[in-house]
């Protein structure tokens, strides 16, 4: 198949297929549209497995190996809504890129991010398809994103998509003043979303409901 039909889909992972679920998260709330035009725009079915195309533009998480998942679009949109909230982000930190879905949703929208991830195989097949995408403002690199990456910090915005019993602290060092946070907090399969807001010293938080993702792990492998 040529890159650009690849790209944009045919049949189950069609235009048509993909405005269902814009119009689904529209239903459920999700009300930035660069957003709802990034969850259109991004070929979900390139993350997944082939086998599992026909599925890529349900609003669920689904397998992609390593014991890993894709997150849900509406959680990643919802994620992707609640970190731009606050203006402009010129510099954002994501840890746990996984199959690279939600860093290709957000790259467009910030002027860099740099994405980190446990697991070297999976970080391997994000980059390729990052660089089939033509997202050049990502900096992808493989390791235990529980220590931030402080060599670009601070950050405007962080995003975490596997879940701590507690936010790791360097990562609250690494936000910058009037940053945003959000992450999901708490033991497995049942977390609370959370935005934190920095100011100085200062770390509010807020709940965004609850959630369910993979535990976020200390090491690499
Ligand atoms: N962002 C992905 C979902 C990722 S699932 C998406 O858009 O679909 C969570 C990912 O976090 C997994 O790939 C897991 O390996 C990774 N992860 C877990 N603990 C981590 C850690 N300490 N550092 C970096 N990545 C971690």
């Amino acid at each position: 198949m040529n890159a650009d039909l690849r790209r944009h889909g045919i049949g189950m992972t069609s235009a048509r297929t993909r405005e269902r679920l814009v119009q689904r998260l529209r239903d459920n709330g999700i009300r930035d549209q660069r957003v709802l035009d990034r969850i259109r725009e991004t070929p979900r079915h390139l993350f997944i497995d082939e086998a599992l195309a026909s599925r890529a533009y349900e609003d669920t998480a689904l397998p992609i190996g390593h014991g890993q998942t894709i997150s849900q679009p509406y959680v990643v949109a919802k994620m992707t809504e609640a970190l731009l909230a606050g203006g402009p982000l010129a510099n954002v930190l994501e840890v746990g890129t996984g199959c690279g879905y939600q860093t290709a949703v957000l790259a467009p929208l910030v002027g860099r991010i740099n994405t980190v991830e446990r697991i070297d195989p999976l970080l391997v097949r994000a980059r390729r398809l990052f660089r089939e995408l033509s997202l050049r403002n990502v900096r992808a690199k493989h390791s235990d994103g529980s220590w931030g990456w402080p060599e670009y910090a601070p950050y405007d915005g962080i995003i975490v998509t596997a879940a701590p019993e507690e936010i790791p602290p360097a990562l609250l060092e690494q936000l910058a003043d009037g940053g945003r946070l959000v992450i999901p907090v708490g033991p497995s399969g049942r977390q609370e979303l959370t935005l934190v807001e920095r100011r100085g010293d200062v770390f509010e938080q807020s709940s965004l409901g609850l959630v369910s993702f993979v535990p976020l792990l200390g090491g690499t492998r």
